[in-house]
């Protein structure tokens, strides 16, 4: 019932948003005024009181005092509540819903990707996130229907299949699977094996045909994964060279899911601008990356201090092998980056059903807040996301008209309005400090009272 009803509030406003009636948004783009705010801008590390915003259709139009009014705009008084920029996910993977690997290659039809997919967005958008870069296994066709008002969701920046060798990190294959059959996940575009310069040529131009903003490259190996290593180094230099070079025929870039050093040096020399976990950073790694004007994405769940004893790392003896490896490997991670410290973005990385990963998300916010503090945290998840994702490029990005992540004029209306101030209190953002074994998440945290997307109302408790 809900999602019907927010389904209908969608479509009713969206109309202007979305330029469905477009002489009507042309000629008079509907305004929202919001007065009395305390914003905080996705940067200051301080909130500016006493705020009105002005939106005028998709865009945020001004900031300033009280003297700040529009004629015919709909008030919505902050009562001094902060007023911030919607949240940014950096890494997820929207379309994949587990349980393993194997499960979805083996039972999953193109119905319980798009269901899932489908119910995720949903989920996403209202636990505070405006945009969503999906790292791997999602399409144009997502995003095409959260664009068009069909379903709920974020602003989506797909990646179309993940790009990765045969026995790495994106290679879903049954085990029994005879070198070069085809699929489940390469059928539907999901997950492709490429294995020489001409098939990441190939792969990753038919990636950006397919709605991909950006390319995902598996360097690495992980630690639940089948075949892989962590310590996997794969792809040669030619091969990563050339994943960037067709990102680069589209003016966009590359993002590699790299774990060791010698991974991550090779990537950022081969042009990748966006290193995904990264675990075994450090403050040689931050020098190249400044040289490089590169990003990081941290999923921080991979340092709960219990992750030994999680059902899927201890019931599978290889997995935790390999868990319990790599955590005496990464014990660096954090304090690197603390003491060299880069742009950063925020990375949830959940494969599984969408309650269990709304209960990662909100563990993944308090880690954010609880390994740094909170306004670091609230800069990766909202300005810094917001300069990641716009690495797609002039072409390619799918939201071209104004910045994300930022509460200044000319960016887009992504805007949430939550009790409390964040930067003193992070938990007003729906946090939890357990994981899997907390108690069910809200469908959206109570002290999140306003989320706008592109202008559109998707919740408003203040009425
Ligand atoms: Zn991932």
């Amino acid at each position: 019932m809900r999602l019907a009803k927010l389904h209908s509030t969608t479509l009713a406003i969206g109309f202007l948003a979305f330029g469905t009636v477009a002489a009507l948004a042309q000629d008079d783009p509907a305004q929202v005024l919001f007065t009395n705010c305390a914003v905080f801008d996705g940067k200051a590390t301080e909130l500016t009181d006493a705020q009105n915003v002005l939106v005028t259709g998709n865009l945020i139009e001004a900031i300033g005092d009280a003297s700040l009014t529009a004629e015919g705009a709909t008030t919505v008084d902050c009562d001094g509540r902060t007023l911030m920029p919607g949240l940014i996910e950096g890494h997820a993977h929207l379309m994949l819903m587990g349980p393993s690997l194997p499960a979805m290659e083996a039972n999953s039809t193109w119905e319980d990707f798009a269901i899932h997919g489908t119910r995720m967005s949903e989920m996403y958008l209202m636990q505070g996130f405006t945009t969503v870069r999906d790292a791997g296994g999602a399409n144009a066709g997502l995003q095409r229907a959260i664009n068009s008002g069909a379903i709920i969701g974020p602003r989506v920046y797909p990646s179309a299949a993940f790009i990765g060798t045969r026995g790495g990190h994106a290679d879903f294959a049954n085990f029994t699977s005879p070198v070069g059959e085809s699929t489940n996940m390469g059928r539907l575009n999901m997950a492709q094996e490429a294995d020489s310069v001409a098939d990441v040529h190939k792969f990753g131009r038919n990636n950006f045909r397919m709605g991909a903003s950006q390319l995902k490259y598996m360097q690495s190996g992980g630690a639940v994964s089948a075949f892989d290593p962590w310590q996997l180094l794969a792809g040669s230099q030619a091969e990563i060279e050339a994943v960037v070079q067709v990102a680069n025929e589209y003016g966009s870039y590359v993002m590699a899911h790299s774990y060791r050093k010698e991974a991550i040096m090779t990537a950022l020399n081969a042009g990748v601008r966006s290193i995904e976990h990264g675990f075994m950073f450090d403050c040689e790694i931050a020098e190249l990356m400044k040289e490089k004007d590169a990003y990081i994405t941290t999923n921080l769940t991979a340092f709960d201090p219990g992750l030994l004893e999680i059902p899927a790392v201890k019931n599978v003896a290889s997995s935790l092998r390999k868990a319990t490896s790599a955590s005496a490997a990464f014990v660096n991670y954090i304090p690197n980056m603390k003491k060299c410290p880069v742009k950063r973005a925020f990375q949830t990385d959940c494969v599984g059903d969408v309650p269990s990963c709304s209960k990662q998300i909100a563990y993944e916010k308090y880690l954010n807040a609880d390994f740094f503090d909170p306004h670091t945290a609230l800069v990766v998840m909202t300005s810094t996301g917001g300069e990641l994702v716009a690495l797609s490029g002039d072409f390619m990005n799918p939201y071209p008209d104004g910045k994300l992540g930022v509460i200044e004029a000319g960016a887009y209306a992504d805007i949430l309005l939550v009790d409390g101030n964040p930067l003193e209190d992070f938990s007003v953002l729906g946090t939890s400090d357990k994981w899997f074994d907390g108690p069910e998440r809200p469908d959206s945290p109570e002290t999140i009272r306003v989320i706008m997307k592109d202008g559109v109302f998707y919740k408003n408790t203040l009425n």
